[in-house]
C-alpha cells in the first residue's frame, strides 16, 4: 500500500486509473494530477513502456505549466500501451473503448500527444464532448498549424532580450529540432530580423554563418524532406548543432540534450527552452552561474496548452493567440525579475510562481 504512494506530495496525485479491456487488447493508465484550477488537461501518449511513475511525473509538468500560465486548469496525463505505429482504425477503436470507460470521470480532459492527433480527437469526441484538439470542423484550433507554441517562444525570447546586451535584429539563431515547435520559431524569429544560423533534425545539421532561408527550410519540411537537404551550407552530425556559435540556442526536439557532459560546448548567450526538459538540472544551473540566462520550458512552451484552453472555451485563433502573447510575455518577465531579484534559478522562480498560484486557489472554499 506504502509503495503505491510513494510519488505522493502535497500536491497529488489526485487519481490514478488504470483501464484494462481486454475484448480490444486495451490497457491504459490515467494520471490526474492536481485539480485545484479547474479539470486536468494534459495529452493521451500512445507508448509502449511509459510507467505509472513517468506518467505521474509528466501529469505534474502539466499542473506545473497551466498553473504558471493561469489557466483554469489542473494537469493530468494519459499513456495507452501500445506501438504509436498502429493503424488509425486500431487506435479509433482503444479511444472509443477508453472514452466510454472514462465517460464519468469529469477531472480530465482529452488532448492529443506523442502518438495521437486531431482525427483519434474527433473520434473521442463521437463519444464525450470533453476534448481538445479537435479538427477546425469541430471547433478546433490547429495550434501546430499556427504555430502556437513558436508564438510562444518567440515572445519568451523577446522579453528575456531586456536581460541580454543585444537585440533581436540581427542576433544569430541556432534551433535544435525542425518540427512543429522549431520551424515556426524560426520562421516567426526571421520574421523580426533573426538570423538563423543552424538548424538540426533527426538526420543532421545544417549550418551558414550568412543565415539559412527560413521559406526554402519550411519548404523542405513541407515536402517530406529533412533539413540536411538543404542546397547551400555546411552539412554536419545533428548533434554538432551543439557548437555552432550564437546569441540565441532554442532547444525544440528531445528531452536532456543538453547534460553537464556537453554544455561546455554550447556557445551562447540566452536559451529559450522550447522542448520539455531539453536540459538537465545540473546543466541548467551551472550555466546560468557561467551568465547564460534561460527561460524554463513550462513557461517557454505554453503556447500549446494555452491555444487548447481556449480551444474549449471555443474561441478564435486570433484570441488564442492574444493569450498566448499576454501571458507567455507576462509569465518571462515575472520569473526573470524574481530570478534576478532574488538570486535564485530561473526554473526555482517558475516552480515559485506556479506553486503560488495552485496554493490560492487550494485556499478558496
Ligand atoms: P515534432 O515531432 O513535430 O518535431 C520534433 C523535431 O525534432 C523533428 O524535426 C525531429 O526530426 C527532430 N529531432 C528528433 N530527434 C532529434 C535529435 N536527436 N536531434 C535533432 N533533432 C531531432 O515535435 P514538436 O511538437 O515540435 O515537439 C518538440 C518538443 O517540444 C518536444 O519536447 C515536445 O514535448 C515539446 N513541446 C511541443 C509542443 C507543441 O505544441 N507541439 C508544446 C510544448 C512542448
Amino acid at each position: 500500500m506504502e509503495d503505491m504512494f510513494r510519488f505522493a506530495d502535497e500536491l497529488g496525485p489526485f487519481k490514478i486509473i488504470h483501464v484494462y479491456e481486454p475484448s480490444v487488447s486495451l490497457k491504459a493508465v490515467l494520471v490526474v494530477d492536481n485539480v485545484a484550477r479547474g479539470p486536468a488537461l494534459g495529452g493521451i501518449r500512445i507508448a509502449p513502456d511509459v510507467s505509472v511513475e513517468e506518467c505521474f511525473r509528466l501529469a505534474r509538468s502539466m499542473t506545473l505549466k497551466n498553473a504558471a500560465a493561469d489557466l483554469p486548469h489542473g494537469g493530468g496525463k494519459m499513456v495507452i500501451y501500445g506501438d504509436p505505429k498502429m493503424p488509425q482504425e486500431k487506435k479509433n477503436q482503444l479511444l472509443r473503448t477508453l472514452a466510454c470507460a472514462l465517460r464519468n470521470d469529469e477531472e480530465y480532459i482529452f488532448a492529443p500527444d506523442m502518438g495521437t492527433d486531431e482525427a483519434c480527437m474527433a473520434c473521442i469526441r463521437d463519444e464525450i464532448t470533453r476534448v481538445v484538439g479537435l479538427p477546425c470542423e469541430l471547433g478546433g484550433i490547429p495550434l501546430d498549424e499556427i504555430g502556437a507554441t513558436g508564438w510562444g517562444v518567440l515572445h519568451a525570447t523577446e522579453v528575456a532580450l531586456q536581460y541580454c546586451d543585444f537585440e533581436l535584429e540581427g542576433a544569430r539563431v541556432v534551433i535544435q529540432g525542425f518540427g512543429a515547435v522549431g520551424k515556426n520559431t524560426a520562421r516567426f524569429l526571421a520574421e523580426r530580423g533573426a538570423i538563423i544560423v543552424g538548424v538540426s533534425d533527426s538526420r543532421g545539421t545544417v549550418r551558414s554563418p550568412e543565415g539559412l532561408d527560413v521559406k526554402a527550410l519550411l519548404s523542405l519540411k513541407k515536402a517530406g524532406k529533412s533539413v540536411i537537404d538543404y542546397p547551400d551550407g555546411e552539412k554536419l552530425d545533428r548533434n554538432a548543432v551543439i557548437d555552432i556559435p550564437c546569441e540565441i540556442w532554442i532547444p525544440a526536439a528531445r528531452p536532456d540534450v543538453i547534460n553537464e557532459e556537453n554544455m561546455g560546448r554550447l556557445n551562447t548567450k540566452l536559451i529559450v527552452e522550447g522542448a520539455n526538459i531539453p536540459i538537465t538540472a545540473g546543466a541548467e544551473k551551472a550555466l546560468y552561474e557561467k551568465g547564460v540566462l534561460y527561460v524554463p520550458d513550462f513557461i517557454a512552451n505554453a503556447g500549446g496548452v494555452i491555444c487548447a484552453a481556449s480551444e474549449y472555451r471555443g474561441s478564435t485563433r486570433c484570441a488564442a493567440l492574444e493569450a498566448i502573447e499576454e501571458k507567455v510575455r507576462n509569465n518571462t518577465k515575472t520569473v526573470l525579475e524574481d530570478a534576478k531579484n532574488r538570486d535564485i534559478l530561473p526554473r526555482e522562480a517558475a516552480v515559485d510562481l506556479a506553486l503560488k498560484r495552485i496554493k490560492r486557489a487550494v485556499n478558496y472554499p
